[in-house]
């Protein structure tokens, strides 16, 4: 993408940018196309709220469209309301309004979403509907109380041209798919899909989903609606009144072989469904940062036995930076380095960031000027590593005399299991991420930490 005066265009609203510019901004602007979830914002009987803070929400939206940012935040900070873009997992300071200014914003947002303005003490969420540069997306807007009239802001923006459904969509491996196709195909069990917030769970859910052979087993969905089409999957409404055993036993007379559940959110019901799992194989989400964590909640809601019985893998994935295509640079990596990432030792090459230029050398061209399409970072958009964690012989014995983390982490490993680190290294050799992201992302209390070198330019508001 060209992203046209992207960096050197005077952003209006910026400190050295002339009055003048306010009105006709030089840059595409994001297109409001109304509230989602059906609601209304009345913007006429909010005028003066639209004449202050409409064009800057506009240019904040569109700073962010075009930086690529996949959430905004704006927070009360000294006074002012702090803004931050997060670009490939990574929070970088766009921003910070003075204060009425910065108020006015937040209640803008909060109208054009649809929320009610008036209401500032209790947290709300909904959406809008956007266009930018032609593409669809749709803005998820929270906004949480932070002491008295005083609220935080936080949107998800959803790229609505983007679909990830299928595995290769997300870089789901074959010899993964393989597994999932292998556990859900003989009508029984369960498999569960877990992370930590923000990370693309229920998109790694609907991938967990879609690796079912749509043409050998009959799949139903009995999830609340999901924004996106599930594809070959058959939606079945639950009968007003019925229980989760009745709607499974009718299910089962329709010849069901797959179902797709709501997240696991509660014992009663995740033990229906452990029931039941002799008969259905079931997918869902389960609300736990890793699988060592879910099988730990597992056990609390439904004891060991049941766990052991039907739980058939766990998936989960983590989000790494990916190296920039333009500017990465190839290294023959030693044979002591492959050996000690388990790679095979034929491996010719390696990728990482460019070097910065020597200090001293002042003609040398700096990275940011080395690269248009990364600006230097020299990371563009994100690779998933993946983890499954398999019930095998070995894991059972293992969950009943310690399921402790760490003995489920030396049973995955013993029984060659995929982890998250191991697959991580996998995209390392398919030259898609670095051993210094890798690195920084395993690194406890790291990965929320913005990287030390090599960051965009701040963008002016
Ligand atoms: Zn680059």
């Amino acid at each position: 993408m060209a992203g046209p005066q992207k960096n050197d265009a005077k952003k209006p609203g910026s400190k050295s940018a002339p009055n003048a510019q306010e009105q006709e901004p030089d840059i595409e602007q994001v297109l409001f196309q109304g509230p989602l979830f059906d609601r209304e914002c009345n913007l006429k009987a909010n005028a003066k709220l639209v004449q202050v803070a409409l064009v800057p929400v506009k240019q904040m939206i569109s700073d962010a469209l075009a930086r690529r940012a996949h959430t905004i935040i704006l927070e009360p900070r000294e006074g002012r309301i702090a803004i931050r873009f997060v670009i490939d997992g990574v929070a970088f300071p766009a921003a910070a309004v003075p204060g009425q200014k910065g108020d006015a914003m937040v209640q803008m947002i909060k109208l054009l979403s649809g929320l009610d303005i008036n209401d500032r003490r209790s947290a709300q969420s909904g959406g809008i509907k956007t266009e930018y540069e032609k593409i669809p997306y749709h803005l998820m807007v929270e906004s949480a109380p932070v002491g008295d009239k005083v609220e935080k802001i936080r949107i998800k923006i959803d790229n609505r041209k983007i679909i990830r459904q299928k595995p290769q969509e997300i870089g789901f491996p074959d010899h993964l798919k393989a597994k999932i196709r292998h556990h859900t195909s003989e009508r029984s069990g369960v498999i569960l899909i877990c992370g930590p917030p923000d990370t693309g769970v229920t998109t790694l859910a609907t991938v967990a989903l879609h690796c079912v052979d749509p043409y050998l087993y009959s799949v139903y969905n009995l999830a609340d609606r999901n924004v996106r089409e599930l594809i070959n999957v058959a939606d079945f409404k639950p009968e007003p009144g019925h229980d989760l055993e009745i709607t499974f036993d009718r299910i089962i007379r329709r010849e069901a072989d797959v179902i797709y559940l709501n997240p696991l959110t509660s014992p009663q019901d995740t033990q229906t469904i452990f029931q039941y799992a002799d008969r259905l194989s079931f997918v869902a989400e389960i609300p736990a940062n890793n699988p060592a964590e879910a099988v730990r909640k597992l056990i609390e809601w439904i004891g060991i036995d049941e766990v052991i019985k039907n739980l058939r893998c766990i998936v989960t994935q983590k989000l790494i930076r990916k190296l920039c295509d333009d500017c990465k640079q190839a290294f023959r990596p030693n044979p002591l380095l492959l050996k000690q990432l388990g790679l095979p030792p034929e491996t010719s090459v390696l990728y990482r960031a460019p070097l910065p230029p020597p200090p001293d050398d002042l003609k040398a061209q700096s990275v940011e000027e080395l690269c248009v399409d990364c600006d230097g970072v020299p990371y563009h958009g994100r690779v998933a590593a993946f983890e499954l964690f398999e019930m095998t012989d070995g894991m059972k014995e293992t969950i009943v005399s310690n399921a402790s983390p760490e003995a489920i982490r030396k049973q995955m490993i013993a029984d060659g299991q995929t982890t998250l680190q191991k697959d991580a290294i996998r995209l390392v050799a398919e030259g898609k991420t670095s051993l210094e992201e890798i690195q920084r992302t395993f690194s406890p209390g790291e990965a929320n930490k913005r990287p030390a070198k090599a960051r965009p330019k701040p963008p002016s508001l």
